[in-house]
């Protein structure tokens, strides 16, 4: 038995080098387009919904063809089917500016928010983007109180993870950046064996539909799928990883690790990747 000289604990499973991670929002027909390509091509992605926006039929909303604007909220009945595999997220109940409301409303706006999408998906809903992006103390303030974990702002930072607050959450850039576009900037990453960190991309699924370019979605997005080096996740997802990561003990004397969280966490014993199962006291000799 050797005890190990160095155990290191990678920033993502499986010791990837980058994780990816998109985020969309408003919950409109679009979508119908968006998830089946990227269910194809191994893409993970959070959906920010307004509840109260939603058609209440009970059957899938009606599409609008007609160009810019041609776009439709979906139904209730079409949500928990269409999001499955993916995250779906707050994005408070009726579009408003959080910042202008009173703190009652903002509480209103985020808890009835939640617990609709909750009751659509059966799994507890913890995930957000700001409306329009803005935010101020005070709703960071209440979204903390209401178990919210992370919201996403329109600001854009490298690296943008882990936050210093993650409830102002910054992305890498918006999907139709330029100068340089999505694809080419993941291309310099995935080139530089030294670049790793959260590549997280943002937009709205009506943006194809009012640029009438709906071949943007596999021009911008089929070129950051299947690569060996990327973990492909939601933006929860990565909190959870990272909040199990932090947690995750390793003896002083370094031939053990214990993992208290719910989820394998990945460390690097002496240059040897091995996954520590939750709930037991591992081993980490030869
Ligand atoms: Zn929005």
């Amino acid at each position: 038995m050797t005890t190990p000289k160095r155990i290191e604990i990678p920033s993502f499973p499986g010791g990837k080098r980058i994780a990816l991670t998109l985020s969309f929002d408003d919950g409109d027909t679009c979508d119908r387009r968006i998830v089946p390509a990227f269910n194809e091509w191994g893409l993970k992605a959070t959906f920010n919904l307004n509840s109260a926006l939603f058609g209440r039929t009970g059957k899938p909303a009606v599409e609008k063809h007609s160009g810019p604007g041609g776009h439709v909220r979906l139904d209730a009945s079409e949500v928990a089917e269409l999001y499955k595999g993916h995250e779906v997220a707050v994005h408070a109940a009726t579009h408003p500016w959080l910042e202008r409301l009173s703190e009652c409303q903002v509480v209103e706006e985020i808890l009835r928010d939640r617990q609709a999408l909750e009751d659509l998906v059966g799994y507890p809903v913890r995930g957000m983007a700001y409306p329009f992006g803005t935010y101020s103390p005070k709703v960071i303030e209440i979204l903390r109180s209401l178990g919210i974990v992370y919201s996403r702002t329109v600001a854009n930072a490298d690296p943008c993870f882990p936050p210093q607050e993650p409830l102002a959450w910054s992305s890498t850039a918006h999907q139709f950046a330029e100068n340089p576009t999505v694809p080419e900037r993941f291309k310099t990453w995935l080139e530089n064996p030294h670049q790793s960190g959260v590549f997280f991309v943002w937009g709205h699924g009506f943006e194809f539909q009012n640029r009438q370019d709906w071949g943007a979605i596999e021009r911008i997005y089929k070129p950051l799928s299947g690569h060996e080096a990327v973990w492909y996740c939601t933006n929860i997802e990565l909190f959870d990883y990272e909040a199990a990561r932090e947690r995750l003990v390793i003896a002083a004397n370094r031939r053990t690790a214990y993992n208290p969280s719910a989820i394998p966490v990945w460390v690097n014993v002496d240059g040897k990747l091995k996954s520590i199962a939750p709930g037991v006291v591992v081993p980490l000799e030869d």
